[in-house]
């Protein structure tokens, strides 16, 4: 028997009606992203978040309640407009934020829907928040985009006023269920682009074999403006953004350690 819906041709994917009444706050929605996965994929970017990274691009993102509520049930309803689309470009969805552990109850009635449809899951976090990830959840996760933003835990809190170790416990975590995981480092200019910090971030992924990709993403100034609008201390101001040769210099680093970062 089909389940398939006389009105918009949609299976109905909630027949209790649980994804429905699961609420989230959600920052955006972008419906073709090229940045948070493999192929193209719908994103969507959750508000909360317990950091307070000097170089975040969507500061807007720290407070949950600056999002806009929208039902799990809603997006999944969405989201198929979308699939045959996302399927075709070898793509899928990805929970970003913000802090999606900061709303696991959602995340995982989103993503259990996603995984219904036969669709590609992956979730990008800081790691922070990682006993939020029960093992239904990362049952829901075919990827992980685990964003280790320094290596030296000084330096980490500094630089996102919360500690290091959770991160590494995560991604210990991550490696022995044997979930794949992506490597995000974002590298900033008299920061984050020290050497003895590269080291540490290698040698945090050299002791990991779950991880398939590292990304080093430059840092760019096209966030400062919100910090402004927000009336937040921006510390970068005079920063400089990154650009390839830092970036060389950072792959060679990673190189080191016989890892190649892209
Ligand atoms: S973890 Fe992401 S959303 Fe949170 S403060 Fe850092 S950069 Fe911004």
């Amino acid at each position: 028997m089909s389940n398939v819906t006389e009105s918009d041709d949609k299976p109905d994917i909630d027949p209790d009606g649980f994804q429905a009444k699961t609420i989230g706050y959600i920052h955006s929605i972008e419906t073709a992203g090229t940045v948070d996965g493999p192929g193209v994929r719908y994103v969507v970017f959750l508000t909360g978040c317990p950091l307070s990274c000097w170089y975040c691009h969507n500061p807007d993102c720290m407070k949950m309640k600056n999002g806009f509520l929208r039902s799990a049930g809603d997006i999944l309803d969405d989201i198929q407009d979308y699939r045959w689309f996302i399927e075709r470009a070898k793509g899928g969805v990805t929970i970003s934020g913000g802090e999606p552990l900061a709303q696991p109850q959602f995340v995982k009635t989103l993503f259990r829907g996603v995984k219904a449809l036969g669709m590609h899951t992956a979730l990008d976090t800081s790691g922070f928040l990682n006993k939020a990830a029960d093992e239904e959840l990362l049952s829901y996760v075919d990827l992980v985009l685990l964003d280790i933003k320094s290596g030296l835990p000084d330096l980490y809190k500094k630089v996102t006023g919360v500690a290091l170790q959770p991160t590494l416990d995560f991604a210990q975590k991550l490696d022995d269920i044997g979930k794949p995981v992506w490597v995000r480092f974002v590298l900033v200019p008299d920061l984050t682009d020290g050497e003895d910090n590269i080291e540490e971030v290698a040698k945090i992924c050299a002791r990991h074999k779950n991880i398939e990709r590292i990304d080093i993403l430059p840092f760019h100034q096209m966030g400062e403006y919100k910090w402004h609008e927000l009336g937040m201390e921006y510390k970068l101001q005079n920063t400089r953004q990154a650009d390839e040769t830092d970036v060389e210099r950072a792959r060679a680093i990673f190189a080191r350690h016989g890892i190649k970062a892209v």
